[in-house]
């Protein structure tokens, strides 16, 4: 699967994927200093999302916690991955709510690498962030895009939702017949489904449940809608589609470019499925203008153009 073409011809980013420079009278730069002075990660710059420019000139970002280091390869990632040196940071989630306060996030995303090397898998460290939040932000709401617990599930889950996040989101990334060959031997298609469940059933209180979907990876449009049938028996109540852009020539190779009128065609049977929201199109990602995603399927609006 690995891409072996020589870069002529690799196919070429259509029109519809090109994004703009970051813009000096934006917060691009505010944002920067305020997140590298704090000494924070985001998968912003971590997976070098084509957003950055506009997300942060726009004010917003999302926190990768727990460092640099992933402890899986998925095929499709870029975030370094490898053995993490250092345990979690006990001062990140202080660090984190100080900059969101100084951001003025209402909506505060944090995501994470894996930590298999992590007894409880980070699963107290979210929660410590959370709270951190909370106690910093009393009137922001908290979303958290978490990694699949590995062996220690139902616990993490507990300890993760007994901080109260408003957005419970994991993503399952790919269909189920590709899962395995992208996400390797570790991550399961079922258990990401029975995590989204099971988050649900677990908080206690009104979550909202979130995942999100990579095109482009050598799925069937029919295969996606396949996906999205299995989140919403699973309860799940946001749903974000965007496309695969392939990281180097040592990641998954890119199979196609999916036309905006084929997202905006599963984005309708998105909504058809009765997700509260469905974010589909070239650029969107899971933390895309996630608080209008979460105002989106709390109002009822359903799905949104992008
Ligand atoms: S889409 Fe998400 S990861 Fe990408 S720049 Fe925006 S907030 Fe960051």
């Amino acid at each position: 699967m690995e891409s072996s073409l020589p870069d002529a011809e690799r196919p070429r980013r259509p029109e519809w994927m090109k994004v703009r420079a970051p813009s000096a009278d934006s917060r691009y730069f505010d944002v920067k200093k305020l997140i590298h002075g704090a000494q924070l990660n985001t998968i912003c710059e971590e997976a070098r999302c084509p957003n950055i420019a506009e997300c942060w000139g726009r004010g917003t970002a999302t926190f990768q916690i727990l460092g640099e280091t992933c402890t899986r390869a998925c095929r499709y990632c870029y975030v370094h991955s490898g053995r993490p040196e250092s345990p979690p940071d006990p001062l990140e989630p202080l660090r984190l709510a100080q900059t969101a306060f100084q951001m003025g996030l209402q909506h505060v995303v944090v995501t994470s690498v894996d930590r298999d090397d992590v007894p409880d898998r980070g699963a107290g460290h979210y929660a410590a962030t959370i709270r951190a939040l909370k106690a910093k932000l009393p009137d922001c709401t908290i979303e958290v895009l978490t990694p699949d617990f590995l062996g220690v599930e139902e616990e993490a889950l507990e300890t993760v939702l007994a901080a109260c996040p408003e957005v419970f989101n994991h993503n399952i990334e790919t269909v189920r017949r590709l899962h395995r060959a992208m996400r390797g031997g570790k991550a399961d298609y079922d258990k990401a489904l029975w995590l989204l469940r099971r988050a649900k059933e677990l908080a206690g209180y009104p979550v909202l449940t979130k995942s999100g979907i990579i095109v482009g990876l050598g799925e069937t449009n029919d295969e996606i809608v396949e996906t999205m049938r299995d989140l919403r028996a699973h309860g799940v109540d946001v749903v974000t589609i965007g496309q695969y852009l392939q990281p180097s020539s040592k990641h998954a190779q890119i199979d196609r470019w999916v036309h905006p009128d084929e997202f905006r065609r599963l984005r309708e049977q998105g909504e058809e499925l009765g997700f509260g929201s469905v974010f589909a199109g070239p650029l969107v990602r899971s933390s895309y203008r996630a608080d209008e995603q979460r105002h989106a399927a709390e109002t009822g609006r359903g799905a949104v153009a992008c």
